[in-house]
């Protein structure tokens, strides 16, 4: 019997009626109660587990059945894992440290010296930094296409690409790319396709169903919705996780802690209500904004104004998430970039931070944050301006965030 299986029959989920929806699941999938039966899971914090006797232990660490160290395997962990697989539809999860030690983990289970990988340009920064200069190191190459451009994802493909890299919607300009069209693109050439589920999580969006065949997730956003603490998490097939996956965690060490384990894991029971909750208040604002005579351009895939906006309404459930961006007008980019500073220093509401997923509406000014190490010119290839504003939205009544945003735009 191997570790994950028999966890697998101390999943209460195994105790559960067949074909209970996602909400449900997301509240009741967990490894069992323990002896004390209590209603909301426990938290295991723990390194070690007792071993009854030195023949159990020695079978435990050789079969990695069982919890015998937790680097390897942790019920609070379990939880979070078991809990998200069955949200995202994926036969098994492996929870990691951060989003980005996600990310590490896909690329050191499914990578190797000679391989190519073919990665939207539009992905989260780090995301770019870990493919091109740290795997780059280790002779793996990476090809940078259009998010939307599915002709240069094709032209892309060579006989050792091993992996297809795409996140949707981007960040900040909500870029949305089909994930049916790049599976099939990606199993036609013998490759994976990885998707990015950090901006949708699994209550709009779950890429496995449209063919993909990982999900990676920051758990740090939407998952935990409080902005409390750093997670990620890989979905992908049992086999995968089992064989591939969850051997290199125990090996590499880039595991969950339970604590976070277990407020993700509470994070995950209000997810759905949340994610409808500010999506909803989204596209309010969004409207407000596009008819602003100081906006120049909003960027949300909830608007019918989206370049892709039914492909976006057809694959997120209808909603368009929780970030936006807009232009504030300026004739030059000096004018722009005074225009958006000036908009973020009026609000008193608002966080001026760079996170998105928290409760809390947090505004960002991307050009001189999160793409601040770009070159104007990437940065202008990218379409990120000085006038960019990029809005997370949270769970304030929408009137005061709509309010604090007039402060600003009031006065230009
Ligand atoms: C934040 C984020 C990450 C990285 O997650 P961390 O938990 O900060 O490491 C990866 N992808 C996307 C889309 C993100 O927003």
């Amino acid at each position: 019997m191997t570790d994950r299986d028999s966890e697998a029959a101390r999943i209460a989920r195994a105790r559960l009626p067949e074909g209970l929806r996602p909400e449900t699941l997301a509240v009741r999938t967990a490894l069992a109660p323990s002896q004390h039966g209590e209603n909301s899971e426990a938290l295991f914090l723990t390194s070690a587990y007792v071993q009854p006797d030195a023949e159990t232990s020695a079978r435990r660490f050789a079969q990695m059945e069982d919890f015998t160290y937790s680097r390897t395997g942790n019920p609070t962990v379990r939880s979070f894992e078991a809990r998200l697989a069955a949200m995202e539809g994926a036969g098994a999860a492996v929870a990691t440290s951060t989003g980005m030690s996600a990310i590490l983990l896909l690329a050191m289970g499914l990578l190797k010296a000679g391989d190519h990988l073919v990665c939207s340009r539009s992905v989260f920064g780090s995301t770019v930094n870990l493919f091109a200069k740290e795997f780059g190191k280790f002779g793996v190459e990476t090809s940078f296409v259009s998010q939307t451009a599915l002709a240069e994802w094709r032209a892309a493909l060579r006989p050792t690409t091993r992996l297809l890299f795409a996140e949707t919607p981007t960040n900040p300009l909500t870029d949305v790319c089909d994930i049916r069209a790049l599976a099939d693109l990606a199993h036609g050439a013998g490759a994976l396709l990885t998707v990015d589920n950090t901006f949708c999580s699994p209550a709009l969006q779950r890429p496995l169903a449209l063919g993909a065949d990982v999900v990676v997730h920051a758990g740090t956003k939407y998952l935990d919705g409080q902005g409390r603490v750093m997670a990620g998490a890989l979905c992908a097939s049992d086999k995968l996780v089992r064989e591939v996956f969850s051997p290199v965690v125990r090996t590499a060490g880039m595991t969950l802690s339970p604590f976070n384990a277990w407020v993700v894991l509470k994070g995950l029971e209000t997810l759905s209500l949340r994610m409808k909750a500010q999506s909803e208040a989204t596209l309010t604002v969004a409207r407000w904004l596009e008819a602003h005579p100081a906006v120049a351009r909003v960027y949300y895939p909830g608007l019918a104004s989206h370049p892709q906006h039914a492909l976006a309404m057809a694959q997120q459930s209808g909603l368009g998430g929780a970030v936006l961006s807009f232009d504030a007008r300026g004739d030059t980019p000096e004018a722009a970039r005074a225009a958006a500073f000036r908009v973020i220093d009026s609000t008193r509401v608002l966080s001026i931070a760079t996170n998105l997923g928290d409760t809390k509406s947090i505004i960002t000014h991307p050009a001189t944050t999160s793409h601040g190490r770009l070159t104007e010119a990437q940065r202008q290839a990218t379409g990120i301006g000085q006038g960019l504003i990029r809005l997370a939205v949270g769970l304030e009544h929408v009137d005061d965030i709509t309010d604090d945003l007039q402060r600003g735009l009031g006065a230009l």
